[in-house]
């Protein structure tokens, strides 16, 4: 079997992304787009584009039949769904795949144990992963929930098991406020997920968020590519990532790196992945695992040298991994800034016209984005229009370039958050890389006031 074209069910830079690596690897690529993106780079650039419906995602980006048709339609022989939308929905998956299609992408039934967060976090327990102290599983009464709270300590975090982006989350100060708080997460939970399971773990006062980037061939093969920090974060939204970590040693790294590899290897993982820890006073601790590519993929690109959807496209063909772990090296530094059209410091959306483009360039400058000018941002989709990927030798350069690149950057027409990554990269703590997931929020209160 060998892939020869490739649908994307996705939209914007990341779908520019796939089209790159299809391309360089000889593969045709398929687009698909909703009524407001007919004009979209990503329509152009590829070898076909299929509408498949209107605006408002549900009926479009997320639309299963309609994708599936597409990709019947255009005679595509695999998918690859991007970061969001339809790529971590293991019946998504299981769907492609019967209808003999390649899912570039993990096991569905992997991809269905680490969406359960409660799953997730006994599987990866069973694998080797530290955990943040907590519940065995899901709490069910309040009585069990005391006396799990006891024993780990406050401030404790009650988590929903089917929670995302923040939700049906709540700290808890101490036992008096346990009871209201812990029915209030489930409130939250039931109305966002439908499902009002939740546990608890030991709340961590002030970590980092560093995660490692994995790679399986589905066989019991596995390696890592370091990892990633990224803590600077607004509302658990990642806003700008390094990589290497500042605080982690090469023996961190390899230790870590090699527990995640050895436990995606038991587990038979096939694709990419990303395990994400919190990290405090040097230990780790597992929060979840994504089962697809991360927005913030490039910093690991840039350090290793290897392309990761490239990588991906040859797993889901059958291939074995490109290279070994003895192979893979670590170079120099990288950072990423996520570029939103949005008030860089109100953070309000700021969809609209771009009237003027001008993209960074010069040596180990990447630029990821869809934008050209005359292009019209449509309200329906995430805010992130583009994201500028810097590499230097060492961190200092790495930040001088990055500077430099920000000025460059023109994007006219509407507000962006290019500002606020210039006014992050004057901050001392940036400069010196102390900072954890609490710093940016911190700083800007601050400022405020
Ligand atoms: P979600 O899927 O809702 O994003 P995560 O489990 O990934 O949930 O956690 C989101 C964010 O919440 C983390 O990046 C971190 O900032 C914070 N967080 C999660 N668990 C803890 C914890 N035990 N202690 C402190 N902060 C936490």
């Amino acid at each position: 079997m060998s892939i020869s074209r490739i649908l994307i069910a996705n939209r914007g830079e990341i779908a520019l992304r796939i089209h790159r690596a299809a391309h360089e690897m000889g593969i045709e690529t398929v687009a698909v787009h909703s009524t407001a993106d007919a004009e979209a780079m990503h329509v152009r650039l590829a070898d076909h584009a299929v509408c498949i419906g209107p605006p408002p995602a549900g009926d479009s980006y997320l639309n299963i039949a309609n994708i599936i048709s597409a990709a019947e339609l255009a005679q595509a022989d695999a998918i690859h769904p991007g970061y969001g939308f339809l790529s971590e929905n293991a019946r998504f998956a299981e769907i492609v795949e019967a209808h003999d299609i390649v899912w570039i992408g993990p096991k569905p039934e992997h991809i269905r144990t680490m969406g359960d967060k409660v799953a997730a976090k006994k599987t990866a327990g069973e694998l080797g992963l530290p955990l943040v102290p907590g519940s065995a599983g899901a709490v069910d009464s309040i009585d069990e929930a005391r006396r799990v709270a006891a024993e780990i300590g406050y401030p404790v975090l009650v988590k929903a098991a089917s929670g995302g982006g923040g939700r049906g989350m709540k700290v808890v100060p101490d036992e008096d406020q346990l009871e209201s708080l812990m029915s209030q997460a489930k409130t939250e939970a039931k109305n966002a997920f439908g499902d009002d399971t939740v546990y608890i773990e030991k709340y961590l006062g002030n970590p980092r968020h560093i995660e490692f980037q994995v790679f399986g061939d589905g066989r019991g093969n596995a390696i890592h590519l370091g990892e990633r920090d990224c803590s600077l974060q607004r509302r658990h939204q990642k806003v700008l990532e390094e990589a290497p970590s500042p605080v982690l040693s090469e023996e961190d790294r390899m230790r870590m790196g090699g527990i995640c590899a050895d436990a995606m290897a038991n587990m038979g993982y096939r694709g990419a992945g990303t395990i994400e820890f919190l990290w405090e006073n040097g230990e780790f601790y597992f929060i979840e695992m994504n089962t697809r590519l991360q927005v913030e993929h490039p910093v690991t690109e840039a350090i290793t040298g290897i392309d990761l959807v490239r990588e991906q496209i040859r797993i889901a063909d059958g291939k074995n991994l490109s290279c070994a772990q003895d192979d893979i090296t670590f170079t120099g530094h990288a950072i990423e800034c996520r570029i939103n059209a949005e008030d860089p410091f109100t953070f309000a959306p700021s969809p609209g016209k771009v009237s003027h483009y001008h993209a960074a360039g010069g040596m180990h400058v990447r630029v990821d984005s869809g934008l050209y000018a005359g292009y019209s941002i449509p309200p329906y989709y995430d805010s992130m229009i583009a994201k500028l990927i810097v590499y230097g030798r060492t961190r200092e350069r790495c930040i001088m370039r990055l500077k430099r690149a920000l000025e460059e950057m023109v994007i006219e027409g509407v507000k962006t958050s290019i500002p606020l990554h210039q006014q992050l990269l004057e901050q001392e703590d940036v400069l010196s890389g102390d900072y954890s997931i609490k710093w940016l929020e911190d700083w800007l209160r601050e400022r405020e006031v």
